[in-house]
């Protein structure tokens, strides 16, 4: 069955949006917002989908299979920070997997709804380190790259279905990952570098999510959209 659009406006049918790692952080700041403009939010914890695991992440496609995703926001990821001589298998397994296969994979598996009701919506997370460099992230910039890659090859392939992909890049957000990864004394010097003068909250990245994965997003897509304070342009 189509997509009942006259239905979607006039509220009589929600929305439903599918969103990774929305336990916390920006991930959690996302669900909220779409939760908070009527979406029905589908966000699996890691019992339900556990982004490491290819079975895992088999089940769950298929116990949705019926289900229509209007939207998919790609935004669980890992950053784990070593020099190049120090990485480990497990990690570059790791974070290639959470970052960048299973995003692909998710997308595989719930885009035959979207091109049948000709809309869909594709947020993907990406960081200011696939806009910029820093030291250690050999890895965790690949992937984020990576991403952009599916991104902008997703926009030509998909656009005819009326699917729209983009890649948000948060850049320094006060989350669990920017805790783990920064010292109290390391986030006062990064803050320095920021012309805004302080880190981004979680609801400022999700704004632009939404911004992005909403209806009223009808011609942007294959774009990434750095949101950052301008750290990127110091
Ligand atoms: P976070 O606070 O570390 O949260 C990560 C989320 O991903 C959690 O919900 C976590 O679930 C989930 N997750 C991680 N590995 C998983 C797995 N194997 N299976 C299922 N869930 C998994 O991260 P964040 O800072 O909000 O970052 C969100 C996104 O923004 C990431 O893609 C990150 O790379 C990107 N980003 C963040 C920053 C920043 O400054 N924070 C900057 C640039 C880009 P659990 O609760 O179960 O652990």
């Amino acid at each position: 069955m189509r997509y009942d659009y006259e239905r979607v406006w006039k509220g009589d049918l929600m929305r439903r949006v599918l969103i990774t790692g929305g336990s916390r952080g920006i991930g959690k700041a996302i669900a909220d917002k779409f939760a908070a403009n009527g979406y029905q939010v589908t966000a699996p914890n890691r019992v339900e989908l556990n982004l490491e695991d290819s079975a895992s992440i088999k089940e769950f496609i298929n116990n949705y299979k019926d289900v229509y995703f209007d939207v998919i926001i790609n935004n669980a990821g890992c950053n784990d920070i070593n020099m190049i001589d120090e990485i480990k298998d497990d990690e570059i397994d790791r974070m290639m997997t959470v970052n960048l296969i299973t995003p692909i994979k998710l997308i595989r598996g719930f885009v035959g709804k979207m091109k049948e009701n000709k809309y869909g919506r594709i947020v993907n997370i990406g960081s200011i380190w696939a806009v910029v460099s820093k030291e250690g992230r050999t890895i965790y910039s690949a992937t984020k790259n990576g991403i952009h890659g599916v991104t902008n090859t997703l926009s030509v392939e998909l656009a005819v279905y009326n699917i729209l992909v983009n890649t948000v890049c948060p850049g320094f957000t006060l989350t669990e990952m920017t805790k783990k990864n920064n010292s109290p004394d390391a986030i006062i010097e990064i803050v320095k570098n920021i012309p805004i003068g302080r880190m981004a909250e979680p609801k400022e990245i999700a704004e632009a999510v939404f911004f992005l994965g909403h209806e009223t997003n009808t011609y942007i897509t294959g774009q990434k959209l750095v949101v950052d304070g301008g750290f990127a342009e110091k």
